[in-house]
C-alpha cells in the first residue's frame, strides 16, 4: 500500500521511472573440464526415471569423444542438430511434437551443447514445452507467462552472449525475433573453454565479432549506463587481448568465454545498435549467419562507430580474415526493400544508435546505400 502510494507520489511529480527489473543466470560453472560435472549438476532435477534430460547437441561432435562425456542415463535422450541453418519457430515447433510424440513424462530437463544456434534451441524448446502454440507466437518481448523447463547453456564456440541472454533468436513465418522474456535465460551455464578447441578460425573470428560488435553498440549507445558500461568496457577489452595482443591458446579460449559473458550481460541492461539493426535484414532475406552479417554490415559503419570500425580493420588484418563480396550486388528492388524493412523495424536498436528522433536521422534511402556497398 505505502509503494504504491510512494509511486503515485512520484508519478505526480514527475519523477517516476520504472528501472528494468531482469533476471540473470543463477547458476554458472567455469573452468576446464567443467563439462564433467554436469552429471551431477542434473542429478538434483531428475525426478524420476521417466522423465528425460533431452541433450540437444550440434552435430559438428556427433561422433567425437565429447558425445561420450554426455551423461545421458535412463530416457535420456541425445538429439544431434545442425548449426549450419539458423534456428527457425517452425523447428522449434516441431522438435516440442517429437518430444511429446516420444515420452510419457514431460523432460526434467533440456540441455543445449553447441554454439548461438543450439543454445538458443535449447531455450525455445525450455519454453515451448510449457506454453501452447506454435514459438512464433510469443516473438516479441514478454509474451511468455509459464515458467520454461529446467534448462542448460553449454557454449562450444565464444561470441553471441546467448549463454547469458533473456532472448532466443528464432527465424519466424514474418520476421527474425527472439522470444524476449524472463523465462528465457538458462537456469544453468557451463563454461569450459575446452569446448571451443575444434571452432575453425574464420567462425571463431565472427562469432568473436559479435561480442566485439556487442560491446561497440553498447557503449555508444544512448542507453548506456553504468552497469551496462562495467560489462561493455571490461569485454571490449577482452576481446582487443584476444584478437590484437599475443597469448597462448588457452588463455585465448578462456578470455573470449568471459568477454562473450561480459558483452551479454552489457546489452542485456542496453541494447545493441546500427549493425544489428542491418544484419536482421540479411539474415532473414539473405540467410546470412548473425556473426557474418554483423561483420559484413560493420565495415561500413565508420560514421556512427569510428573507432569501432578503425580496431575492426586492423583485427580483420591481423588475421587475414576474407569476405564474401557483393552480397546484395544481385539484389532487386522489392527484396531490397524487405532487407530495408526488416532492418528499420528494430525500433530499440535505433532508438539506443541514435535517439530517440532516430528516424530524423537514417532513413531507407542510407540503409540502402550501406547494403549496397555489402
Ligand atoms: P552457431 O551456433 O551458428 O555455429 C556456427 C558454426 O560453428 C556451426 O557450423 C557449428 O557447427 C560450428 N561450431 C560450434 N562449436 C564448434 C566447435 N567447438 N568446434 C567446431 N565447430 C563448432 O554460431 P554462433 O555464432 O555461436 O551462433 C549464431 C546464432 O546465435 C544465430 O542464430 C544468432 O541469431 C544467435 N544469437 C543469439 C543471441 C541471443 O542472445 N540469444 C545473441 C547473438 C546471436
Ligand atoms: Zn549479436
Amino acid at each position: 500500500m505505502e509503494l504504491k502510494k510512494e509511486k503515485a507520489v512520484k508519478q505526480m511529480n514527475g519523477t517516476s521511472q520504472e528501472y528494468r527489473n531482469f533476471p540473470m543466470v543463477p547458476r554458472v560453472v567455469f573452468g576446464h573440464g567443467s563439462f564433467d560435472q554436469l552429471g551431477d549438476i542434473l542429478l538434483p532435477q531428475r525426478r524420476h526415471s521417466e522423465a528425460p534430460v533431452i541433450f540437444l547437441v550440434d552435430d559438428v561432435f556427433e561422433g567425437t569423444p565429447l558425445v561420450q562425456r554426455i551423461p545421458s542415463i535412463f530416457c535420456d535422450r541425445i538429439i544431434f542438430i545442425s548449426a549450419l541453418e539458423e534456428p527457425t519457430t517452425e523447428q522449434v515447433d516441431a522438435l516440442v511434437h517429437h518430444i511429446g510424440e516420444v515420452f510419457s513424462e514431460a523432460p526434467a530437463g533440456i540441455v543445449g551443447i553447441g554454439g548461438g544456434t543450439l543454445l538458443d534451441l535449447a531455450k525455445a524448446v525450455a519454453i515451448m514445452l510449457n506454453n501452447a502454440g506454435s514459438a512464433a507466437k510469443y516473438q516479441g518481448w514478454d509474451l511468455v507467462h509459464k515458467k520454461a523447463v529446467y534448462h542448460v547453456g553449454i557454449p562450444t564456440i565464444s561470441g553471441t552472449g546467448a549463454e547469458v541472454s533473456r532472448t532466443t533468436v528464432l527465424m519466424g513465418p514474418e520476421r527474425k525475433l527472439g522470444i524476449n522474456s524472463d523465462f528465457t535465460p538458462f537456469d544453468q551455464v557451463v563454461l569450459d573453454p575446452e569446448l571451443t578447441r575444434g571452432v575453425p578460425k574464420d567462425q571463431w573470428f565472427f562469432t568473436g565479432m559479435d561480442c566485439y560488435i556487442h560491446c561497440v553498440e553498447s557503449l555508444n549507445g544512448t542507453f548506456l549506463n553504468a552497469f551496462s558500461q562495467s560489462y561493455g568496457e571490461k569485454a571490449l577489452e577482452l576481446c582487443t587481448e584476444v584478437f590484437m595482443h599475443d597469448g597462448s591458446p588457452d588463455q585465448k579460449r578462456d578470455k573470449l568465454m568471459m568477454a562473450s559473458w561480459h558483452g551479454g550481460m552489457s546489452i542485456a541492461y542496453s541494447q545493441v545498435g546500427v549493425a544489428h539493426a542491418l544484419s536482421y535484414g540479411l539474415g532473414f532475406l539473405l540467410g546470412v549467419r548473425h556473426g557474418l552479417g554483423n561483420c559484413l554490415v560493420f565495415r561500413h559503419l565508420a560514421q556512427f562507430y569510428p573507432e569501432g570500425v578503425a580496431l575492426f580493420e586492423q583485427m580483420v588484418e591481423k588475421h587475414g580474415i576474407q569476405f564474401p563480396q557483393n552480397v546484395c550486388a544481385h539484389l532487386n528492388d522489392q527484396e531490397m526493400d524487405t532487407m530495408i524493412q526488416v532492418a528499420m523495424g528494430m525500433t530499440p536498436l535505433w532508438e539506443n544508435a541514435l535517439g530517440p528522433k532516430w528516424r530524423s536521422k537514417i532513413g531507407p534511402e542510407e540503409i540502402r546505400a550501406i547494403y549496397q556497398k555489402i
